[in-house]
């Protein structure tokens, strides 16, 4: 067992309002300058839909993550021999196109017009070129029209759905949506990292933070083709890669991510989760319908004295270690196995998880009135207005078995409640509703107190900071060189 520690966070998206509140916490903060104008480390995208950058899910196009091939992990988007032809063109590489062509207002016409019969307005200019633009897309442009034919008809995750199904998202009267924040998953098998051929990528040994060294990177911008969710950008003022940082300066002083600070929904819980690191290649190699429970093994389980044991021989922290017994991640992810990483079927291993959302169900309804002694509790999850595929298809390597799991378990929570407030159901069918989702009322009362009663305290709970172990372990230039390349690594910067 080599055991590692990650800070991880989880979003519960019953809880996403969709306000970009997020999105825009952290362009002021962090990419509110030239070059990086096109640029959202966390974007918020309204599905079903296309996203940011357009169609990002389509690895057919897009070619990022890992494949198993001959038993081994190996990079979709690049290798030794290829990336010699795809040097000054790859062309699987996403173009400012894919994005948008950011763009502001030419407000100063709004004083500086002479005088006329007409009001002077601002139009819009490019904030590359300067020139007068034509909008015709942008990073939210499928917001809230997800559910509608125009996007959803694209979204990748459609992919085995029937036409009932299709027709279930778009119909007017059903039309149905939800919102996906997205910002870099910290990935346990970063395939980012993996493709750099100077190894300007590295994971941080303290808290498995995935960052880049400017100093180091030589814009060859294999990571932006390899990262499958398209979350390493190109900065074209800087010729640099930047990408999400989990606000590692705010976290070093015990602040938390300006993203999840400033969520008005309070959907995003973090914490920390101990992992298994001498066995993410073995289950990296695992099967599509696997890959999740696979994932989670790797988890370890922070009060188990083995566990512990072998985290202080790997000179884990103290602090680290009682902070991961109190995980909300934890919690979400293992014990209640709520959580979800998303499209682990690209073997990054992502290290960020989502609760799906438990959309508007159709109750059994017995003279118009919902039906509390119904035999069949969970049978509204398959007539949920989002077909379980499509969320198993985002979540569960298209499996929909963890999905349902996780919706069955969030619908008898709120049944459980519901007896003990209202009183219409009885405590007996509550119970019953509890044990065929494979919980227990202790575990109810935990869930619902998390996901609706929750401090900030509850939400974001990370270990004391020392910023001498993240200088201490940054590796060598000699150790960056041995990593840089292209087979599995183990994502802290070592080739095995
Ligand atoms: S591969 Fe994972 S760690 Fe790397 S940029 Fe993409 S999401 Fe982040
Ligand atoms: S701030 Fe929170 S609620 Fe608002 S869009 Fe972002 S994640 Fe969702």
């Amino acid at each position: 067992m080599n055991v590692r520690s990650q800070i991880s966070m989880v979003f519960h998206l019953d809880k996403c309002i969709g306000c970009h509140t997020c999105s825009v916490a952290c362009k002021n903060v962090w990419t509110d300058r030239k070059g990086a104008e096109y640029m959202w480390w966390n974007n918020v995208e309204t599905k079903p839909g296309t996203g940011y950058p357009t169609l990002w899910e389509d690895q057919e196009e897009y070619q990022g993550g890992w494949e198993v091939s001959d038993g081994k992990l190996r990079l979709k988007s690049t290798s030794k021999k290829k990336i010699v032809f795809n040097i000054f063109h790859n062309p699987h590489m996403p173009s400012i196109d894919d994005y948008y062509e950011p763009w502001t207002y030419n407000y100063e016409h709004l004083f500086d017009a002479p005088a006329g019969d007409d009001q002077p307005v601002a139009r819009p200019i490019s904030q590359i070129t300067g020139e007068l633009v034509q909008i015709e897309s942008g990073p939210n442009w499928d917001d809230d029209l997800g559910g509608s034919p125009v996007y959803a008809a694209n979204d990748p995750n459609l992919e085995g759905l029937s036409e009932e199904q299709r027709e279930q998202l778009s119909s007017v009267e059903r039309l149905v949506y939800f919102y996906l924040p997205r910002i870099c998953n910290h990935c346990l098998n970063p395939s980012c990292v993996a493709s750099c051929p100077s190894g300007a990528l590295y994971k941080r040994g303290q808290d498995g933070i995935v960052l880049v060294d400017q100093n180091r990177c030589r814009a060859w911008r294999s990571c932006i083709a390899a990262c499958p969710y398209k979350k390493v950008y190109y900065n074209w003022f800087a010729g640099k890669a930047e990408k999400c940082i989990l606000c590692y300066p705010r976290l070093e002083t015990g602040q938390a991510p300006a993203c999840f600070h400033s969520c008005v929904g309070r959907i995003r819980y973090l914490g920390v989760l101990l992992y298994d690191a001498s066995r993410i290649e073995e289950v990296a190699l695992k099967k599509d319908s696997e890959l999740v429970e696979a994932h989670r093994s790797l988890i370890l389980d922070p009060h188990d004295p083995e566990v512990i044991a072998a985290a202080r021989a790997a000179g884990i922290d103290e602090g680290v270690l009682e902070s991961a017994r109190k995980s909300p991640v934890f919690k979400f992810v293992k014990e209640w196995k709520m959580a979800l990483p998303p499209h682990i079927e690209y073997r990054t291993m992502p290290m960020l998880f989502y609760v799906p959302p438990l959309s508007p169900v159709i109750s059994s309804r017995v003279n118009g009135l919902v039906d509390f002694d119904s035999t069949d509790f969970f049978h509204d999850i398959d007539e949920s207005r989002v077909p379980v595929r499509f969320l198993a298809n985002l979540l569960g390597a298209g499996e929909e078995r963890e999905v349902r799991y996780a919706l069955r378990k969030q619908k008898a929570v709120r049944w459980w409640r519901r007896a003990q407030t209202a009183g219409d159901v009885s405590q007996e069918t509550a119970l019953r509703m509890l044990e065929e989702a494979d919980c227990t009322p202790e575990q109810a009362e935990a869930i619902y107190q998390l996901t609706s009663l929750c401090t900030f305290e509850d939400r974001f709970v990370i270990p004391p900071m020392h910023r001498e172990q993240v200088i201490e372990q940054r590796q060598s230039p000699r150790q960056a060189q041995s990593s840089a390349g292209f087979g599995f690594t183990t994502g802290t910067g070592r080739s095995i």
